[in-house]
């Protein structure tokens, strides 16, 4: 069973993979961890270990380092990376129901989970369109709102060398480290997401860093790019990126994914405004379009995925207390109740959920201006003191535009529990064992 983990960088892939793998190397002995797990809840997991790295390409899961990460003093946050990640588990089990347990049966689920950078998604659509449509979209998001300041010393440069002037490596060099700065400046700066191409932030391993080398340019209507052209330099380089980088990818995906987990960050888009979020839900719209069931299936339609269930999941959960979680379950929800009713129809699964891979928190009450609110209390990393901390209220839908006069508060960044040991009871979260419920009930059944 391949279980694929993704979600844009920083929306909690690594402390994800870091927990699931720990609850579950702890689960025989802390049953108690994941009482949502049916397998765990009915005692019927006999032995879980984790397996030696395969002879593939992929790199493995720093599992034991991550793991470490959270036993020091004090705890710290497993470093993330930025490529594609793999760890192995076997989990040893007494299947369900009368039949199997009167014939003492021992069942044997090999997991293997694979991390991998949400950004790649952002691809998908580049393989339906030429240079010259990307370009124009491209473009054409550059140079309104947020990003337009950003983009100034990039479109400048451009200006100096368009697109029929003649077409030098060094320039085009250029013109794509200036463009690549840009969406940088777009993720840091204004939290925001949809920048393409998504192995312009999170390139990976790629052979030939020279594929990359490539940005859009403003092109003339209907004119083909010369020969020997910066154009025609650029066009080539995007339609080997996809034809080496994007396309060999989602085959893989394709080929090698039976469920998968979309992590998102929701809080910190909801935190960082109107804009932040607005382009949060395009990109989102664009991850949605790779798992989207039924016919207008593009990964069933290009690469014959087999994917048949996926979780969708809001997190960092604890930021907020328990009413408030609901709520965001309910947003996430919301954000994916179309594909929910297409997967039915193909007899797969969607779902959404809130949840806490690694709860820093616990809730509490506060009062203020005279009235009880919940409030979460937490240590903030590096500080001495807990905090009581009120988030604002999440809400149940898409916010209309006058929700955003009242931003939330920064969210700290809470100090994760320390664990005993590497092989301890554990570690505390919010909904992980539904999440794996929804994932791998089925198959440990
Ligand atoms: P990745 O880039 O997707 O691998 O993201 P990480 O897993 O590294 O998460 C980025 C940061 O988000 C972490 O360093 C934590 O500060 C925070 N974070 C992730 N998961 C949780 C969680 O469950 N609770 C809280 N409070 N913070 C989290």
């Amino acid at each position: 069973m391949r279980l694929a983990v993704t979600g844009l960088s920083g929306s909690g892939k690594t402390a994800f993979i870091t927990s699931l793998v720990h609850n579950l190397l702890s689960a025989v002995g802390q049953p108690a961890r994941l009482p949502f797990l049916r397998a765990t809840a009915e005692r019927r997991m006999l032995a879980i270990r984790l397996d030696p790295p395969g002879t593939e390409a992929i790199a493995p899961f720093p599992v034991r380092e991550a793991i470490a990460a959270l036993a020091t003093d004090p705890p710290r946050w497993p470093a993330s990376t930025t490529d594609l990640r793999r760890a192995d588990l076997t989990l040893r089990f007494t299947p369900a129901g009368l039949l199997g347990r009167a014939a003492g049966g021992i069942a044997e689920l090999r997991l293997e989970i694979i991390d991998y950078p949400g950004e790649w998604l952002l691809d998908l659509p580049l393989l339906g369109q030429s240079y010259r449509e990307w370009s124009r979209a491209t473009l054409e998001r550059a140079r309104h709102g947020a990003r337009a300041p950003l983009a100034q010393d990039w479109l400048d440069f451009l200006a100096r060398h368009p697109a029929d002037s003649t077409g030098d490596p060094d320039a085009a060099r250029q013109a794509h480290d200036l463009y690549r700065g840009f969406l940088a400046a777009c993720r840091t700066g204004e939290q925001l997401s949809l920048l393409q191409p998504g192995r312009f932030l999170n390139p990976g391993q790629i052979a030939d860093p020279s594929l990359l080398w490539f940005c859009p340019m403003p092109l003339a209507i209907g004119a083909q790019a010369r020969a020997g052209s910066m154009a025609a330099l650029m066009e080539a380089r995007f339609d080997a990126y996809k034809q080496v980088v994007v396309q060999p990818f989602f085959t893989q995906l394709a080929r090698r994914v039976d469920r998968q987990i979309v992590l998102v960050d929701v809080l910190r888009a909801l935190n960082a405004g109107q804009a932040a979020f607005a382009d949060q839900r395009l990109a989102f719209e664009t991850i949605l379009a790779a798992f989207r069931f039924g016919r207008r299936s593009l990964l069933r339609l290009l690469f014959g995925a087999r994917i048949d269930r996926v979780l969708f999941a809001a997190t960092k959960a604890d930021h907020v207390p328990a009413l408030q979680r609901d709520h965001l379950e309910a947003l996430m929800a919301n954000l994916v109740a179309v594909p929910t009713l297409r997967a039915e129809a193909a007899h797969a699964r969607v779902a959404a959920t809130a949840l806490a891979s690694i709860r820093c928190t616990e809730d509490g009450t506060d009062v203020i201006d005279g009235r009880k609110v919940d409030v979460v209390i937490g240590l903030p990393e590096g500080s001495e003191h807990r905090v009581r901390f009120f988030p604002g209220i999440v809400p149940v839908t898409p916010p209309p535009e006058g929700f955003w006069g009242e931003r939330f508060t920064e969210f700290p960044v809470f100090q994760p529990p320390r664990i005993a040991s590497a092989d301890g009871d554990g570690v505390p979260h919010i909904n992980l064992d539904k999440a794996l419920d929804f994932l791998l009930g089925d198959v440990l059944a």
